[in-house]
């Protein structure tokens, strides 16, 4: 059983103006896409090869032995998650829930803010910000590569934002912050958060 690349909940162009169909034609189309059939390459004829991707993650993770197969079947969860991060006439003030949480653990929005744009920018070559209910506390994490906080007992990833160049080098040049600006600004998708608190508990 080999895995498929996850359908977009959107359409390619739907990013736009903030993300173009340029970018998610690499992004999605290529990138994600070769993650997807590496680790079906990798799991083929292996004890794996009807694992579902989680169990997959969660047992290659730490394993140096198995870092080619950690670092796919992650990004293929990680890319998934963040297309679901983001949608169309998304971003501006969280609601719900999520907002509650946000004053609560971090006072405001705008301390939210900038505290998750600090965490991507301040990840030193490829990674993700992420969002997460740690402990049924919200708290930001910052990861290199393909490392998730899916691995992590107790926490559950509410949002992501990818930091890695391929998700902005071809509408935004060098300038991350910009990106993660018009992420917070455009994009995000607090009901997607809202959904992952609720199914967390
Ligand atoms: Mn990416």
């Amino acid at each position: 059983m080999a895995f498929d690349l996850p359908e977009l909940p959107y359409g390619r162009g739907d990013l736009a103006p903030h993300i173009s169909e340029e970018t998610l034609n690499f992004h999605y189309g290529k990138h994600h896409n070769a993650y997807v059939t590496n680790l079906n390459n990798l799991i083929d004829g292996t004890a794996h090869a009807d694992a579902d991707l989680e169990a997959i993650i969660n047992d290659a993770s730490g394993d140096a032995s198995k870092a080619g197969l950690f670092n796919n079947a992650a990004q293929v969860w990680n890319h998934t998650f963040y297309w679901h991060s983001m949608k169309p006439g998304g971003g501006g003030q969280p609601h719900g829930k999520i907002a509650e949480l946000i004053d609560r653990d971090f006072s405001s929005y705008d301390k939210f803010a900038e505290d998750f744009k600090a965490a991507g920018g301040g990840q030193f070559g490829s990674g993700w910000a992420w969002l997460v209910l740690a402990n049924g506390k919200l708290e930001i994490r910052k990861t290199p590569n393909a490392e998730t906080p899916l691995t992590e007992a107790g926490v559950t990833p509410l949002l992501t934002m990818d930091v890695w160049e391929h998700a902005y080098y071809l509408d935004y040049q060098n300038a991350r912050p910009k990106y993660m600006d018009t992420f917070l600004a455009e994009l995000v998708n607090w009901d997607f958060a809202n959904q992952n608190l609720s199914d967390a508990g």
